[in-house]
């Protein structure tokens, strides 16, 4: 049997030893970490990047169709909660110019659904989008939050209660876009990798070195206090932003950024079940950007995509003709590795309530700084900032993993899947079924993704999906 090494146990990582173990191969996964799917964090299904006013409908519909399947295989940390799209008056675009997007998202969605009724996961396609004029919205605000929303109205009704609505342009569009728990993720990803007999799983598990001889790879890696070696016939790599230094390992070049961003966690004693809520803005000015991502239990999660919240001045580095691997500064590198000073962990959370407060005046009034942010540096292939579709490469029996987006990981790993029978590698066809996934207990999930949030330092609570998905 052909022999696979996975260096990297995040989504890209995670998603490749899934779908990869129902073909005919050995499967060894690396990772230097103590769990699975820690790297960066996210929290946003993009299914349809609306979050995004810059990106092409290219990426956009790739994105929508990723993100179909991305909930197909992992419905468990999907949180079912619509996400709210307002144009602020400041900001330079106008809403009117977006309304062709989404008419175009919405056929593309009811294409997918045409073309497999499985594929039905963001609801009805006719309800993708619905828009809000203000006086809609000023009729809202007058009605009672409920603690179990059951139609996009009854979700609209805390944002039309709590935020200045003579801060926007209208309308303001709600979308299908869910939440996704990074958590749950990892708990998910645990206990099915380690209940498939193909599937090696290597924790605490640094990949040192790299020797390619004819066709074979020679991995070694540290596991244990010894370095040890072993031969496979196809590599991996899906080390996040450290792909470079595989990439270097080989000899390969490749152009790539690596970006290093932070959202904040707060907590707001309002007892009041919100939406996720974007407030554009042009990024990187201090007025980017503005992201509420609710959790339970009072938790709320802010981007702010200016340089003094979300993004950091030298917060992006490149790769250079030396080496593939971009070299972000250290003090990003020692925030990734032993953490935040109290200090700036307060100013920034700080600057993020402030920042949200525009809109949302109470919140501004009442949150406080709860836990350490989430945080973590992605890659991004070649030098488009703006890219949020990528996929994989293939050089020879190499895949090099180059996901900007969560939801892009299970095509990817899918795209390897084909590799592997091009390179008669395995006779075998990867399915849509993966039913270790679909065996998964609520309840070990539920006790996992909690442990795994407590051991990284964030409340319990950062592990639960308020409105999970069942399919
Ligand atoms: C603040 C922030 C918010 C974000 N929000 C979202 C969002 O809402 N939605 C979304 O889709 N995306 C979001 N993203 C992007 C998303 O987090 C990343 O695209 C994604 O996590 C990348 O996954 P990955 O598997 O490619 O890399 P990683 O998660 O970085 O995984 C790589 C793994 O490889 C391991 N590794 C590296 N080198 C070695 C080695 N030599 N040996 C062994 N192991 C190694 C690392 O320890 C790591 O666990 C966000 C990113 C940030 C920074």
């Amino acid at each position: 049997m052909a022999r696979v090494a996975i260096i990297g146990g995040g989504v890209a990582g995670v998603s490749s030893a899934l779908i990869l173990s129902q073909l005919d191969i050995d499967i060894k996964l690396f990772e230097a970490k103590d769990s699975l799917v820690g790297g960066p964090p996210f929290c946003h299904l993009h299914a349809g990047g609306n979050l995004y006013p810059d990106i092409t409908d290219k990426e956009r519909v790739q994105l929508l169709k990723e993100s179909v399947e991305f909930a197909r295989y992992y419905p468990f940390c999907v949180d079912k909660r619509p996400t709210i799209i307002a144009y602020p008056k400041r900001f330079k675009k106008d809403v009117q110019d977006f309304l062709p997007t989404l008419k175009m998202l919405q056929l593309e969605y009811k294409k997918l659904i045409e073309a497999d009724s499985t594929n039905t996961i963001l609801g009805d396609w006719k309800d993708y989008y619905k828009l809000y004029s203000k006086a809609k919205l000023e009729e809202l605000a007058k009605k009672e939050p409920k603690d179990k929303p059951q139609n996009v109205d009854e979700w609209l009704i805390p944002f039309a209660k709590y935020t200045n609505l003579d801060t926007l342009q209208f309308p303001v569009i709600v979308v299908q876009e869910y939440g996704l728990n990074m958590f749950k993720l990892s708990a998910g990803a645990e206990l099915s990798l380690n209940s498939i007999d193909n599937i090696d799983l290597n924790l605490n598990t640094e990949v040192t070195d790299i020797k390619k001889e004819g066709s074979k790879y020679t991995v070694s890696y540290f596991k244990d206090n010894k370095i040890e070696s072993q031969e496979f016939d196809f590599l991996i790599n899906a080390a996040g932003f450290k792909s470079g230094y595989i990439d270097d390992m080989l000899g390969l070049h490749k152009d790539r950024m690596v970006e290093f961003k932070a959202a904040y966690i707060t907590n707001w004693e309002c007892n009041i079940k919100f939406p996720e809520i974007i407030f554009h803005g042009e990024r990187g000015s201090s007025e980017g950007m503005a992201q509420f991502t609710p959790y339970p239990s009072n938790y709320f999660q802010l981007h702010g995509m200016s340089k003094d919240i979300t993004l950091y001045k030298n917060g992006l580095a490149k790769a250079t003709p030396n080496s593939a691997q971009p070299k972000l500064e250290d003090s990003f590198i020692d925030k990734i590795e032993y953490g935040w000073s109290q200090s700036e962990l307060e100013l920034r959370t700080k600057q993020a309530v402030a920042h949200m407060g525009f809109f949302i005046p109470k919140f501004a009034q009442e949150a406080k700084k709860a836990f350490k942010p989430l945080y973590g540096a992605q890659q991004i292939p070649g030098c488009n900032i703006s890219l949020r579709g990528a996929e994989v490469e293939f050089v020879k029996n190499y895949a090099r993993c180059e996901i900007v987006k969560v939801s892009s990981a299970t095509t990817m790993a899918k795209e390897i899947a084909k590799e592997l029978k091009k390179l008669k590698l395995t006779n075998k066809d990867f399915t849509q079924n993966l039913k270790h996934l679909k065996n998964l207990k609520e309840s070990e999930l539920k006790s996992l993704s909690e442990a795994i949030a407590k051991a990284r330092g964030y409340p319990k609570e950062l592990a639960d999906v308020v409105n999970p998905m069942k399919l």
